[in-house]
């Protein structure tokens, strides 16, 4: 803070944190450029990660590869851009999970192996990520990254099977973990997703070739239709004859991550057959029927608590308004006032709208608590701007327990809800009353069964856990 430049992007946001998003692009002929496609895709998953993006380009000869830290746009411009020629490409965006924010770790990464080169990106997390480092550490492989996806190149690298899929395959069947895996080589494109299928990717296709993505938004951003979700388990290849299932070995039991739905995507985006926009309303729905509702007006936490403030206006029959403004044009850093308190900060970013708030019983819902710090500091301003109560709905069940896989906080003592009581919670946020919404609500609001959802970070319970895995509360 010496140079007097706050982070907007604080280091621990009062929000889970999705850790990344990736896109591939298999262009139908040598004459196609993708990379401006690759470009507008990660545009549309920024949201996803914001400390670093990067692209990877094959022309036929040679790939090309450029990455950097920061937003896409201050990654990119139109002169690195135009170095990067080929028909195919594939492209990532980071957020650092396990604190791993150096800049060596941002993806994709690019090799040259018997398969020619290869280019992978990753979003999610191996639970064996250390187990099979350490494997390759003692074959002598040397590894330069933090990162699970040079783990995995290498793994492919050294599989020894005839043929790239092959080897692809073989890797698939010794990393454990929640993953959607893109994989760029010389005659294909190759994608993956894990076999509880708890990170989203989908298929679609653009004007001049087939693509994968995180979400469906970035299909949607470059003007192509969605063909499918790739299904939990599959493994695809994307070259000159189209697309089809090389493998497929889903788990039994699915897991899509709930707090995509809850958050992480794009609301436009649609996950598991679901749109996320319409999934949140019905969440605040269920939240109205599961809760007293004593207020006058209803307002959502900008932003993502504006779906489910809608739904649950909707639902309990009361004024939906905009009680918070949120200032758009702060950008991620801005220059501090030098005697500038907290509460200064805050009103750089968020103003109230006093005439809605005044004399009022405001519920006010937001999408989660994570650390807690975003909630009190809301309802203190509601307070100042003349909020004669404050009742505090969230549209997710009590964030408790860690995520192992891939999204943050990854440890129990950043959760605010962890080992306390709602009524402790309520006092430390300052609101007059606090409602959760319950799991089987928030399962009914996303409308696919519980065992095809992972809901770990409510439950403790994690449905992708090896033997030798030790979970934090384990010791
Ligand atoms: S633990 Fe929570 S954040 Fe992590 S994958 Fe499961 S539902 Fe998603």
């Amino acid at each position: 803070m010496s140079n007097g430049i706050l982070r907007l992007a604080e280091k621990h946001p009062d929000k889970p944190r999705e850790a990344c998003g990736v896109i591939g692009i298999w262009g139908e002929n040598q004459d196609v450029q993708v990379v401006h496609l690759c470009y507008l895709g990660l545009y549309a998953l920024q949201h996803r990660g914001q400390e670093g993006a990067g692209i990877v380009t094959f022309d036929g000869q040679e790939m090309r590869l450029y990455k950097g830290a920061g937003l896409v746009p201050e990654v990119f411009d139109e002169d690195n851009l135009a170095e990067l020629e080929g028909f195919a490409g594939l492209g990532h965006v980071r957020l650092a999970a396990k604190g791993e924010r150096h800049v060596v770790n941002t993806q994709p990464f690019l090799v040259r192996s018997s398969y020619g080169s290869l280019a992978v990106a990753q979003n999610g997390s191996l639970i064996n990520g250390s187990e099979l480092r350490e494997r390759l550490l003692q074959k002598g492989t040397v590894l330069q990254t933090d990162s699970d996806s040079e783990v995995i190149l290498n793994l492919i690298a050294q599989s020894g099977e005839e043929s790239l899929p092959a080897a692809v395959a073989r890797t698939l069947e010794l990393i454990e973990g929640a993953y959607a895996l893109v994989i760029l080589g010389e005659d294909m494109l190759l994608a993956a997703r894990d076999p509880w299928g708890n990170r989203p990717l989908t298929l679609g296709r653009v004007e001049q070739g087939y693509m994968v993505a995180s979400e469906s938004c970035a299909i949607a951003n470059l003007g192509g239709e969605v063909i499918r979700e790739v299904e939990p388990g599959e493994l695809l290849i994307l070259d000159w004859s189209g697309w089809r299932t090389y493998r497929q070995q889903s788990a039994d039991r699915k897991a899509l991550c709930s707090f995509e739905h809850v958050y992480f995507a794009r609301p436009d985006s649609c996950i598991g057959g679901k749109n996320a926009y319409l999934v949140r309303k019905a969440i605040g729905r269920e939240l109205a029927r599961e809760a007293p509702v004593n207020a006058d007006v209803v307002i959502g936490a900008p932003d993502s608590g504006v779906a489910p403030a809608l739904g649950f206006a909707e639902e309990a029959g009361l004024p939906f308004e905009i009680g918070v403004i949120k200032n758009r044009y702060v950008g991620r850093t801005f220059m501090r006032p030098t005697q500038a308190d907290r509460r200064t900060a805050v009103r750089i970013k968020l103003n109230p709208v006093v005439d809605v708030l005044q004399g009022k019983r405001v519920a006010v819902v937001d999408d989660s608590i994570v650390r807690g710090t975003t909630s009190g500091k809301l309802i203190a301003l509601l307070r100042e701007a003349g909020a004669r109560e404050v009742h505090m709905y969230v549209a997710s069940p009590p964030y408790r327990f860690p995520c192992f896989y891939g999204n943050e906080p990854s440890s129990k003592s950043e959760l605010v809800a962890s080992g306390r009581t709602l009524d402790q919670l309520k006092d430390l946020i300052g609101a007059d009353s606090l409602h959760y919404i319950s799991i089987d609500g928030l399962v009914r609001a996303i409308g696919i069964p519980r065992d095809q959802l992972c809901v770990a970070c409510f439950t403790g319970e994690y449905p992708i856990t090896p033997a030798n895995y030790r979970r934090e509360e384990d010791g």
